[in-house]
């Protein structure tokens, strides 16, 4: 039996994307490209919460008062935030990361935490999977990112503010000290302008000057508790692990139509349009389902929902629709047209690729899933019809001519 690799002594990458807001507008919009810009309010009261490098280039920077960023930059381009672009668009990003791994923590939009240790067997030393991670958001969204790489979340945190823009830093185990005594104690993790202050009260400016302090002098200035975690800090200690948020207790799709649906293939179709939708975000959450509810509003607003349990967990629209469909067939005739069709999935567990490893009968439908969002993902979401299989028995032929029924309003996503 082979030995086991051994641990990376530096696991842990932290994702920065860089200039996150003001790089999705210049993508999306030839004229902002390579132009000062800063997203925000332009107003008097306007505040700056992204800006290009470009516009860096003049001092501007985030959190600054619009009014101060014009003064330093009169050719400034103001653009509103546009937050349901920055979140699809993130998305679509930590969908990159988790294909790395599913230690995966996710700070905010446009930043992340990962655990590699386990990845290093499929995609090699944490160094290469960084620099996978920075060409994969490079061609895929046409973005930017940083990436820093460390022992652990503090250091990699740090790393990735040296590597920017558009670069990688690696802090070696054995390189900690150096990397970290040159720096402002202000850059460190816990403190703030009052610490700061009390710091350099003591003298104290640099990290160097801080591990060198004597404990008891820090303790009586700071209080034992802070006075503690700036000795761990100082050093390089950092137990945090990369927690991974709780997963969604449900994936859910559901349409209004404008004009209620009444034939059965129409139904059947939506059905299974709604179900591919739910399999695609279970499939970029790294979800499976082992339940499928339908939720059926009539045109009396009388609403009913219906729910199957599936053999074995799924993420594939095919094995949702199946089960969608048995809920469906199974209702009672003679009633009145449909206005609202939604379909839910719950039940979720284990990821899907640690299903399929564990599974012995594994979906076949799973892999052309996953080479469908692979090809969305490159080319958008248009580039695959979905197959019109709503009438199809008992599994879809290989057909993407996709036949859209009446669909004018889209519902809600829970
Ligand atoms: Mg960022």
């Amino acid at each position: 039996m082979p030995a086991a690799d051994p641990l990376p002594p530096e696991p842990i990458l932290h994702v920065d994307m860089d200039a996150f807001y003001a790089s999705v507008h210049a993508r999306d919009d030839p004229a902002l490209k390579g132009v000062p810009l800063a997203v925000g309010g332009s107003g008097p009261r306007g505040v700056v919460m992204s800006a290009s490098y470009e516009a860096r280039a003049y001092g501007v920077r985030s959190a600054m008062p619009s009014a101060r960023a014009r003064r330093l930059c009169p050719d400034l381009t103001f653009v509103a935030p546009d937050f349901s672009r920055y979140k699809a668009e993130s998305e679509r990003v930590m969908e990159i990361l988790f294909s790395f791994t599913p230690l995966v923590e996710q700070l905010s939009l446009d930043e992340a935490f990962l655990d590699v240790s386990g990845a290093a067997r499929l995609f090699g030393e944490p160094a290469g999977i960084a620099a996978r991670i920075r060409e994969r958001v490079r061609t895929e969204r046409d973005l930017i990112c940083s990436v820093g790489i460390a022992p652990n979340k503090f250091l990699a945190k740090l790393a990735s503010a040296k590597a920017k823009p558009d670069g990688i830093c690696r802090v070696e185990k054995d390189a900690v000290r150096a990397f970290l005594d040159p720096l402002p104690v202000e850059d460190l993790w816990g403190v703030g302008e009052q610490t700061a202050a009390a710091l350099g009260r003591l003298g104290v400016r640099t990290v160097a000057e801080l591990r060198t302090l004597p404990g008891g002098v820090l303790q009586r200035a700071l209080g034992p508790g802070l006075a503690g975690h700036l000795i761990d800090i100082a050093h390089g200690r950092d137990t945090r692990g990369v927690v991974v948020h709780e997963p969604a207790k449900q994936v859910s799709a559901e349409e209004t139509f404008d004009t209620d649906l009444d034939a059965p293939a129409h139904i059947r179709r939506e059905l299974l349009r709604l179900s591919e939708r739910v399999a695609r975000r279970l499939r970029s959450e790294g979800l499976a389902a082992r339940t499928v509810t339908i939720k059926v509003r009539y045109a009396n607003f009388s609403t009913i929902t219906r729910s199957r349990t599936m053999a074995e967990p799924s993420d594939t629209g095919t094995r949702l629709y199946a089960a969608a469909r048995v809920l469906y067939e199974a209702l009672p005739p003679g009633r009145p047209r449909i206005r609202l069709l939604g379909v839910a999935a719950t039940g979720l567990g284990l990821s899907a690729s640690e299903q399929l490893r564990l599974d012995a009968r594994p979906d076949p439908w799973r892999e052309t899933s996953l080479a469908m969002d692979k090809v969305r993902r490159r080319f958008g979401p248009g580039a695959v019809a979905i197959a019109a299989i709503a009438d199809a028995e008992p599994m879809p032929p290989n057909d993407t001519n996709e036949k859209t029924p009446v669909r004018r309003r889209r519902g809600r996503k829970t």
